[in-house]
């Protein structure tokens, strides 16, 4: 008999013979194993165990049964027991999820996406696609969660922020003028958006009134990306702005101070150069823009990208 339908009898036997719960005095130990209690006596009123079992022989019995059952499986009193019960709390995810993070950080690189098949990655990200996400509470504004769209076998994975107006309505990411303009400079550098590149964002819900997406929305986020990264296991990264290059390299520097240099995540080279959209608002950003894009060019070059995409379209 488990210890649920031990107790289970026993509040019923003292419901029966019209005695308090004497053992567990409060309701807790009846929440905790769905049993309905018995009726209510306030806990002062209640007679110890020993005044109980003095009073007559059929609680001694209950007694006996119901005594290996208050000392937990490890041997542990019920005060322990109640204490613990008293100390659990409601815990705030974003406790959490800087602990997962820095224990993704802490793991080895992450080779598991090298060694899948096409299908495997495929199947792999749609899974991860239909578990659905309701971690923060950018869920419940989202028309759609954006989860990120192109190649599963890619060599090179494109992150962005967070996804606007029109991809929140449409469910995939860069398809307004921004995402215009990043199809052209891939274009620019020989990469087709469609078939070598996965595109994605930190976060995969848009935050309303196109705000920045805040710390702990980031942090509850980013195991998500993470996972998409393992399973695709692209050659290169390239990081679209201040907030995907703060969220993927944990650093908090400017992009004038990390453009055009090579980063690495979990031994993936990344590069981190201006967002489309701020090209959009800034044409001064245009010129380092194409200059980094041509250093991330230079990247692929050496890591072979444009030798393995012209021996799958063989
Ligand atoms: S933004 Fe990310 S964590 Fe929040 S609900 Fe959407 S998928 Fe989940």
């Amino acid at each position: 008999m488990n210890i649920k339908t031990l107790f289970a009898a026993y509040v019923r036997q003292q419901k029966q013979l019209q005695l308090p719960d004497v053992v567990f005095g409060d309701v807790s130990v009846c929440r905790v194993f769905s049993v309905k209690k018995p009726g209510a006596v306030p806990v002062k009123a209640r007679p110890s165990v020993r005044q109980e079992s003095a009073e007559a022989p059929a609680i001694k019995t209950v007694k006996k049964t119901v005594a290996p059952a208050a000392a937990t499986e490890n041997g542990q009193s019920v005060t322990d027991s109640r204490n613990k019960l008293a100390s659990l709390r409601k815990i705030d995810r974003s406790e959490i999820a800087p602990r997962v993070r820095r224990s993704a950080a802490a793991q080895p690189a992450a080779a598991a996406g090298a060694a899948l098949s096409f299908e495997q990655k495929r199947d792999a990200l749609k899974k991860l696609f239909f578990s659905g996400c309701s971690l923060c509470h950018l869920a419940q504004s989202r028309k759609k969660m954006v989860f990120g769209s192109g190649n599963v076998d890619a060599p090179v994975v494109i992150v962005g922020e967070a996804p606007g107006e029109e991809e929140d309505r449409q469910g995939i990411p860069f398809v307004g003028p921004a995402g215009q303009l990043l199809t052209q400079m891939l274009a620019a550098v020989k990469l087709d958006r469609a078939k070598d590149t996965f595109i994605t964002n930190v976060l995969k819900c848009h935050p309303p009134a196109n705000r920045n997406p805040e710390s702990a929305e980031i942090v509850t986020c980013f195991p998500l990306l993470k996972k998409q990264i393992e399973i695709i296991h692209p050659k290169a990264i390239l990081l679209l702005g201040r907030i995907a290059a703060h969220a993927v390299l944990g650093n908090a520097g400017s992009i004038s101070s990390m453009r055009s240099k090579v980063f690495t995540y979990n031994t993936i080279p990344c590069m981190v150069i201006y967002h489309p959209a701020a090209l959009l608002h800034n044409v001064a950003y245009k010129r380092p823009a194409w200059e980094d894009l041509k250093k991330f060019k230079e990247l692929l070059d050496s890591l072979g990208v444009y030798g393995s995409l012209q021996q799958q379209q063989k």
